[in-house]
This record gives structure tokens, C-alpha cells and sequence, in this order.
């Protein structure tokens, strides 16, 4: 069973391993960054007021979120297991993520894996960044690009740089990591399920790390 929590900094490659976890091991992934985007994207109440947020590179309040998940992990097809990826963000968020866990749900986390890459790349590999409008795949300008310039392989969608992928914005959501997120890494030190893995690498080589890691 792989009931995992990606932790790490923005850019450190949790979308991109998680596409190749979820094809290997046949679990959901849950992105609230994701759903957060969706819901921009389709001008909901909850889109309108999390851009604000997303736009300033600053996390959206913690009961929010909590929500998202809350109703997203009651969903059937999390029952053979799950990657959350952007979540939890805050202590507040893994608390509640414990508690419904333990009392909603009676599972609980199976691995939480800190993918970690130094500020210094970070910068690079958002810039760089390049999603698809279509399916949400990420490419990268320089280490991951897509055969034809603009188009998703999978897709045919159309690429598109991120509002939040802009060098001003970045740097507040590093600050914001290094604030309230990296503490994660301690919430979790005692759990017996926390795996460090560099995210500094071939994207192979890395994903190699994490299913000897998964099992
Ligand atoms: P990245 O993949 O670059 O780390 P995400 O796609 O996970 O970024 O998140 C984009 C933005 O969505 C964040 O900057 C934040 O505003 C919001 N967001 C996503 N997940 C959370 C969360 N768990 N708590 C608060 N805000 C979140
Ligand atoms: P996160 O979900 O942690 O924010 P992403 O998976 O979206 O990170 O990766 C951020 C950017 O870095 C993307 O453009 C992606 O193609 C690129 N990337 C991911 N892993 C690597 C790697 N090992 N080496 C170089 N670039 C990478």
C-alpha cells in the first residue's frame, strides 16, 4: 500500500515523480496546487478567492485547504492508496490531516518522502517550467522539453508558463517554504516513515531512489 506525503520545495520535482509513481503503483495523486488551478480556471467561488493568494505566492488559509482535502480523500478511488503532493503545507494542515486520517478515514500514512534540491536550483527550474493547459503534464524548457516547441507529447495541449512562475513570485513562495513548510520535516521525524531523497539528478535515476524507497 502507498499512502504517501511529497514534501519539498516548490520546484523540487514532486509533480514530475509523482506521474511516474502513479502509472507504476496505480494510486491517486492529489494535488491541491491542481485543484487550486482548476478552480481558477473555471472562475468558482473558491477559484476567485484562492488566486489572490496563488498570485502573491502566499498559501491559502489553512481551513480552506483542509476542506479541499477532507472531501477529496473520502473519494473511493484514494482507497488503494494516494500521493499527496502540496499537502500539508503548515503544522495546522498535518494535524488535521492526522485527525482525519485516524478518525474519518482509519488509515494511515505509509511513507513521507522530503524531495530536496538546493535554492539555488529552484530559480532555474520553475522559470523553466512549462505546463500543459490541457492535461497538466510539466515539461522544462531546458531539462524536460516537450518534442515540438509549445505542445504537450501526450496531449497536443497548448504549454503555458504559470502566473506564479515569474522570478518575483518564486522567491515569495521560497520564503513562504522555508517559513512554514520545511518545519514538515521535524512534524514527521519520529514517524519511522520519513525518507530523504535529493531531488538534485536525472529524473530516472531519481524516481529509482523512490521506488526502492515505495518497494
Ligand atoms: P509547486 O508545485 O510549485 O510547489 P503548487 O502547485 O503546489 O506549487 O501550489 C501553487 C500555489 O497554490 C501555492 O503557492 C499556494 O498559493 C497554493 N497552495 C497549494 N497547496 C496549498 C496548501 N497545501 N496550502 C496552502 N496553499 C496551497
Ligand atoms: P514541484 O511539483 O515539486 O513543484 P515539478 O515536478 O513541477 O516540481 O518540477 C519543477 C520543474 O523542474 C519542472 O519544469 C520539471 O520539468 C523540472 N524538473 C523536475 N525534476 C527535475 C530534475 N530531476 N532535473 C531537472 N529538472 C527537473
Amino acid at each position: 500500500m502507498v499512502n504517501l506525503v511529497f514534501l519539498g520545495p516548490p520546484g523540487a520535482g514532486k509533480g514530475t515523480q509523482s506521474s511516474y509513481i502513479i502509472n507504476d503503483y496505480k494510486v491517486v495523486q492529489i494535488s491541491t496546487g491542481d485543484i487550486l488551478r482548476s478552480a481558477v480556471k473555471q472562475g468558482t467561488e473558491l477559484g476567485k478567492m484562492a488566486k489572490k493568494y496563488m498570485d502573491e505566492g502566499k498559501l491559502v488559509p489553512d481551513d480552506v485547504i483542509i476542506g479541499i482535502v477532507r472531501e477529496r480523500l473520502k473519494q473511493d478511488d484514494c482507497k488503494n492508496g494516494f500521493i499527496l503532493d502540496g499537502f500539508p503545507r503548515t503544522i495546522a494542515q498535518a494535524v488535521a490531516l492526522d485527525a482525519m486520517l485516524k478518525d474519518d478515514l482509519n488509515i494511515s500514512l505509509t511513507h513521507i518522502i522530503s524531495l530536496e534540491v538546493d535554492d539555488n536550483l529552484i530559480m532555474e527550474r520553475l522559470t523553466g517550467r512549462r505546463t500543459c493547459k490541457g492535461c497538466g503534464k510539466v515539461y522544462h524548457i531546458k531539462y524536460n522539453p516537450p518534442k515540438k516547441d509549445g505542445v504537450c507529447d501526450d496531449c497536443g495541449g497548448e504549454l503555458y508558463q504559470r502566473d506564479d512562475d515569474k522570478e518575483e513570485t518564486i522567491a515569495k513562495r521560497l520564503k513562504v517554504y522555508h517559513e512554514q513548510t520545511s518545519a514538515l520535516k521535524d512534524y514527521y521525524k519520529n514517524s519511522g516513515k520519513l525518507y530523504v531523497v535529493n531531488g538534485f539528478g536525472e529524473v530516472d535515476d531519481i524516481y529509482r531512489k523512490i521506488k526502492e524507497i515505495l518497494g
